[in-house]
């Protein structure tokens, strides 16, 4: 028995009644072949999503012609592996193959179909050289474990309001001491969310003055009475913070979440992190980040969506600085 794989570093792309075959190291289209039969398309959708493909079966199903087109893409040996059986080797690549498509599928949706490979090669650096860290409401923060991990991060660190989760997805580990943590991993690339339920307003400005004092990045999912909230996303010295822009009377009582909500405050969030993490091209970032420097409102009962812009106020007493005439150094202002 024969099987069929993908080689790297290329990829497949099935888009109407095309397939396109991309080599992801050199960013390029490398060959195109049009599509009309359900059998085909089928073959090349398994294909795109690497599983192992049975050969003599595949023949078995397919009339003249598509056995001619699948002999045409077989041809292109440089693009396909013929292997006689499955060894344990072959099935570790299957699966390695599956996780990474369904994070270029990720990708795709988030980005659209005109989003290039390197772009896309940028962002997986960023992602697997980040660590997340998640503060807060324990349902918000299981949807965006969930969403986070889709788009193949790895390290992510927790830490609910109730302490440890009742159950702790896969790969998570447990952050007991926010500061401590932030002074253990000064180095490396890191986000924090916070994921809020007006549970305890005074927690999450403390927590905004200690993300100002480290200089970490960070963004916000809530939710009031009326509304979801997702973002803004903060970056220290560069947009304001949220102690000047959101009072603390705005946040009302503590509301129950729904778990359709949290997926879809999580959902959105998750898709823009990827446009906020690292040093991602300012094409990207400036034209289509839904969190950074404002939040997005949806209306919890009819689903309008709002944009509200954040500003950064200069006599914050958080983040409020003087600007020098001579060297516009920045000095920062004692928290009260
Ligand atoms: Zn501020």
């Amino acid at each position: 028995m024969s099987y069929l794989f993908l080689k790297e570093p290329y990829a497949i792309e099935c888009r109407d009644n095309r397939i396109n075959i991309i080599n992801c190291k050199e960013n390029k289209y490398e060959f195109m072949l049009g599509l009309k039969s359900e059998v085909t398309s089928d073959f090349l959708k398994r294909l795109s999503l690497s599983q192992i493909i049975e050969l003599e079966e595949l023949l078995r199903e397919s009339n003249a012609k598509e056995k001619a087109v699948i002999g045409k893409l077989m041809s292109q040996d440089k693009y396909f592996e013929l292997v006689d059986e499955i060894t344990p080797e072959a099935k570790v690549k299957e699966v390695v193959m599956t996780e990474a498509n369904r994070i270029g599928e990720n990708f795709a949706n988030t980005f659209g179909p005109t989003a290039t490979y390197k772009v896309y090669k940028k962002i997986m650096e960023n992602l697997s050289s980040t660590s997340v860290v998640l503060v807060g409401n324990e349902l918000l923060l299981t949807n965006l474990i969930d969403e986070l991990q889709a788009y193949g991060l790895k390290e992510i660190y927790i830490k609910s309001d109730k302490g440890a989760l009742k159950k702790q997805p896969d790969g998570v580990k447990t952050v007991e001491d926010i500061e401590g943590f932030i002074q253990e991993h000064q180095k490396n690339k890191k986000h924090f969310f916070y994921a809020f339920d007006q549970n305890d307003c005074k927690d999450l400005y403390d927590f905004n003055e200690l993300m100002e004092k480290y200089n970490t990045a960070w963004s916000l999912l809530a939710v009031t009475e009326t509304d979801m909230i997702i973002g803004p996303t903060f970056f220290p010295k560069e947009t304001g913070c949220l102690e000047c822009n959101v009072d603390r009377d705005f946040w009302g009582n503590k509301t129950n979440i729904l778990p359709e909500e949290a997926k879809i405050m999580a959902g959105l969030m998750s898709s823009d992190f990827c446009k906020i993490i690292g040093d991602m091209p300012e094409a990207i970032v400036e034209d289509i980040s839904m969190t950074i420097g404002r939040m997005f409102m949806i209306n919890r009962k009819t689903l309008n969506g709002i944009n509200k812009d954040m500003v950064r106020s200069f006599d914050c007493k958080v983040c409020g600085a003087i600007v020098k005439d001579e060297d516009k150094e920045v000095e920062y202002r004692e928290c009260n």
